[in-house]
């Protein structure tokens, strides 16, 4: 197991390469992506992130996407590519990155493949595929009793951490919203989408032998140690 305390190497200096996490919704990709960008100096590129950010400019591709989202259903690939390459080739991901939320197709894994193949400076590590592996029932308890705060944005959960008053900001005393796709029917379609469309990827990567798994039903700081050690075992 890697420590979590600050490595005795300069993480910060070295070429990490591409990394992909691969999970359902609610398997704690994003938090874990966060970190592992503040360990390794890299960048977190999620499309969960870039797509609501578009919709919120009314950019065309936002304006596409956004009944798409909402139905809990996935974007065309076509529409992500361009998105994708355009943020793949900037400067700050010349010392490696993290894809959360991309590829969540078939196409997408093929299509990310081809990109690598075409782009990647000879001597970069090779990806590494790092997949959470949460079960059903914790997954939509994650998801559909998230609320957030409109005013703060600070976020809880009424099943693992409930706000101090119902439905009301702790900090602010704001009442608490769903995100549209954190409804419970929704959550059940997002979920639904993964298993048909993203889980053909876990054998996808494994017959390339890029896959390492780890149990995301765990303390997050255990997660988090598992997923360092993933993505630097034999590399650094
Ligand atoms: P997330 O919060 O990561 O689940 O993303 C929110 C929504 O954005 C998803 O439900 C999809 O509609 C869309 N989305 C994000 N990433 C992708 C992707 N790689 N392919 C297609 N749609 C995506």
């Amino acid at each position: 197991m890697v420590s979590m305390a600050a490595p005795r190497v300069d993480l910060k200096l070295r070429v990490i390469g591409p990394v992909v996490l691969l999970g359902p919704p609610g398997a704690g990709q994003g938090p874990q992506a966060k970190e592992m960008a503040a360990r390794y100096g890299i960048p977190q590129i999620s499309t969960g992130h870039i797509l609501p950010h578009h919709r919120d400019r009314g950019t065309e591709l936002g304006k596409r996407a956004q009944a798409i989202m909402e139905r809990g259903e996935l974007v065309p690939d076509q529409l992500l590519f361009d998105v994708v390459a355009c943020r793949l080739v900037q400067a700050d991901c010349c010392r490696g990155f993290i894809l959360d939320g991309f590829p969540r197709t078939t196409p997408q894994a093929e299509w990310l493949d081809s990109w690598l193949a075409k782009n990647l400076a000879q001597g970069t590590p090779a990806l590494v595929v790092v997949r959470f592996a949460v079960a059903y029932n914790e997954l939509l308890r994650r998801l559909s009793g998230r609320r957030s705060c409109p005013a703060c944005g600070r976020i809880f959960n009424v099943y693992f951490q409930p706000p101090r008053v119902a439905d009301a900001c702790d900090v602010d005393g704001t009442k608490l919203v769903t995100r549209k796709d954190d409804a419970e029917a929704v959550v059940a379609e997002r979920l639904k989408t993964y298993e048909r469309q993203t889980l053909p990827l876990v054998e996808y990567y494994r017959q390339r032998g890029r896959l390492r798994e780890i149990d995301g039903d765990r303390a997050v700081g255990q997660v988090m140690a598992d997923v360092f050690a993933a993505v630097e075992h034999g590399r650094l």
